[in-house]
């Protein structure tokens, strides 16, 4: 048996998005931007997906910008603004690296958290000031699964930087929490389909009408001049109805796994002396397990339970798989040798009890064994 807990990596896709993909990949194969038959009905399906998504996400169907990933959503939020507005970028530590390498490629400002992830209130009003033409807070964190209280960050930008626009990164938020109400004050949010039962290559950012957007990418001119190339239907239909499950089910999603996941790190904690959860778990979306194991390094961890069947990851997953030291963690104020026994353990839709099982079974034999062997 496998018990899969990386969904913060990527989720196995809904079946019904599987199905909604297949007629785009057959027969209706046409070009959206084009004038015939077949054109408009794959002009047709794009149209009815942002329909879905932007109910999904509380905003206008004009208003979707379908991208390639979460990270060109990112991307297009953070350079597409400062480019067209000019002015500084700032963002919060722990951002994910879509957000945070493009703020540090424009020389923007990052804001300090607390012990629990959450901005910091007060040095976010430092870094503010007339300059700043976008703000950006990530809705729930991809480590710790933190979410932050985006009116109240709302609130701090409208009083010391009221030229600049906020957006979030809701990539991590969107299967745990109710995106349309919690981004409400927002201007711009990011979101990717993998992270929801859609297909990987597939995302959207949210631009609420006023928001002045320079492209990345120049070309056809789709999506009203705002991400020109070809769209890919059959992902985008996808999107959509991984979209429209995710919303409909979260409710019950969320109350279900909540309890997998306190059953988990509870279990963790009492099983394993020296483990120390990351972060606060009242403020954290119910799929994140996170927890620091002292003595032990994560990388010789995650491959002795790769070996006992279970799957799982230790900061976020990066290109190359190399687990470097996690600018999360250090933020949060959590030291180099408890981080280096970090453990991410994330829970999806399809986690079920004797996933839990096999990972309380597995996990403190295996740090036992570390911790005797070395
Ligand atoms: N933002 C967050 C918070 C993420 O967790 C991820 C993926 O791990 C991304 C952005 C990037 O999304 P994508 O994988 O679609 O590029």
């Amino acid at each position: 048996m496998t018990a899969y807990l990386d969904h913060a990596a990527t989720t196995p896709m809904r079946p019904e998005a599987v199905e909604a993909m297949l007629p785009f990949l057959r027969d209706r194969f046409g070009n959206p931007s084009g004038a015939h038959a077949l054109a408009r009905d794959a002009r047709l399906a794009v149209d009815e997906a942002r329909d879905i998504v932007a109910d999904g996400l509380g905003c206008r169907p004009a208003e979707v910008i379908f991208t390639g990933s979460g990270t060109e959503a990112d991307n297009l939020a953070i350079f597409g603004v400062q480019r067209r507005a000019g002015g500084t970028a700032v963002c919060s530590a722990i951002e994910h690296h879509a957000v945070l390498h493009p703020v540090e490629h424009l020389g923007g400002r990052t804001v300090a958290v607390d012990g629990r992830g959450l901005v910091d209130l007060d040095a976010l009003a430092t870094a503010l000031n007339e300059s700043v033409t976008i703000v950006s807070v990530m809705l729930a964190n991809n480590e710790v699964g933190t979410i932050q209280s985006l009116a109240a960050i709302r609130g701090v930008v409208a009083e010391r930087a009221p030229k600049a626009v906020l957006h979030t990164d809701a990539v991590q938020a969107m299967p745990w929490i109710d995106v349309a109400e919690a981004a409400s004050q927002t201007e711009l949010i990011s979101v990717s389909a993998h992270k929801i039962g859609g297909p990987k290559g597939v995302g959207a950012l949210v631009a609420r009408a006023g928001v002045e957007l320079e492209p990345l990418l120049l070309g056809g001119g789709q999506e009203h001049e705002r991400r020109s190339g070809t769209h890919d239907v059959a992902g985008i239909a996808a999107f959509a109805e991984a979209v429209r499950l995710t919303v409909q089910e979260r409710a019950t999603t969320v109350e279900r796994v909540a309890a997998l996941r306190d059953r988990l790190v509870d279990g963790l904690l009492a099983a394993i002396p020296g483990t120390v959860e990351s972060g606060d778990r009242r403020c954290k979306i119910a799929g994140n397990a996170h927890v620091c194991i002292a003595g032990v390094e994560s990388e010789a961890l995650l491959f002795l339970l790769e070996r006992d069947g279970v799957l799982a990851s230790a900061a976020s997953s990066c290109a190359s798989g190399a687990q470097d030291p996690s600018h999360v963690l250090a933020a949060m104020g959590i030291g180099r040798d408890l981080a280096r026994g970090s453990l991410r353990l994330s829970l999806g839709p399809p986690t079920v009890e004797a996933d839990v099982d096999l990972a309380l079974a597995v996990i403190p034999s295996a740090v036992e064994h570390l911790r005797a062997h070395g």
